[in-house]
């Protein structure tokens, strides 16, 4: 199936490695001319050329924090301008601190806000003038399970990955005349360096191993594995194209079947 993103301008957010990283390959795999950013220009560096290296397309970098409202507005100006445009845009972040409700301060609450709520705001706000221009665009925010499901020790994520779930569902609806589809994509387990601090903190807590950790995490997937950033990267891809215009207002679970509702 053609996914008709050759040459399709699009940024992903915070990419120099797990799910964005993931993101932005399958996108410029597919032949879409991609920007990504992270705090650190190197790391970003570094990962646009991986990517370069992988798929012969052009990849841009650029150091930026979604946490901070002027560095993330300057980095989907820039990024938007250098590309000639816009039509994909990929919010994905740092994920907000393990933690239970006693241990989270106002201060990480806040910090949070920012990172995991704020910057979807903050990415859609600036992407809009340039979807508007070229005649529409496609927004993915990249979630968590816990939107289904909460997750032990995740507070912080269980209060406000639904509330940009929320955010997507009401974008989907306003921005659908604009010809704007906004959409979730919620993993579950997929093994990234997260997946590997936040199974080494909880072993720490729990004072077993990070083995037996995700052994444990692992028996309660109904595939029992988890996923690869690449199973990931390539739904992530699909829902951001062509073959996916009439999907608008949907999270879709990335999970081996983990969350077992309806
Ligand atoms: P990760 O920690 O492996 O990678 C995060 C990436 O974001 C890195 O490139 C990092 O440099 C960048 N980053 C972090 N904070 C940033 C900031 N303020 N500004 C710019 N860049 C920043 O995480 P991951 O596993 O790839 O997860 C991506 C997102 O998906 C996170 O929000 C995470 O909580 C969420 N998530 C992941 C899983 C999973 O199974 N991996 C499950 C549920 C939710």
């Amino acid at each position: 199936m053609d996914l008709g993103l050759t040459d399709q301008p699009a940024i992903v957010t915070a990419a120099s490695a797990g799910l964005g990283y993931a993101t932005a390959l399958a996108l410029a795999r597919e032949g879409a001319r991609v920007a990504l950013c992270s705090r650190d220009l190197e790391r970003a560096g570094k990962a646009a050329e991986r990517i370069e290296q992988e798929t012969g397309t052009t990849v841009r970098a650029y150091a930026a924090d979604v946490a901070n409202a002027d560095s993330l507005r300057g980095f989907i100006d820039r990024a938007a301008e250098d590309l000639g445009g816009l039509r994909v845009l990929v919010c994905n972040a740092g994920g907000p601190p393990p933690g239970g409700f006693t241990s989270l301060t106002e201060a990480h609450w806040e910090k949070a806000f920012q990172l995991t709520l704020m910057s979807v705001v903050r990415s859609v706000h600036a992407a809009l003038p340039y979807f508007r221009a070229g005649g529409g665009g496609r927004v993915l925010a990249i979630v968590s399970s816990s939107v289904k499901r909460p997750l032990d020790n995740l507070t912080l994520s269980n209060a406000y990955r639904p509330a940009v779930q929320g955010l997507c569902k009401s974008l989907s609806i306003e921005l659908a005349p604009n010809n704007v589809q906004v959409n979730c994509l919620a993993p579950g387990r997929i093994l990234t360096e997260r997946i590997q601090q936040l199974d080494e903190a909880a072993a720490a807590r729990r004072g077993i191993t990070w083995q037996e950790v995700r052994a444990r995490s692992e028996g309660e997937i109904p595939m029992r594995r988890l996923g690869t950033p690449d199973e990931f990267g390539r739904v992530a891809a699909f829902l951001c194209s062509e073959a996916a215009t009439y999907i608008n207002g949907s999270t879709l679970l990335v999970d081996g079947g983990a969350v077992t509702s309806l």
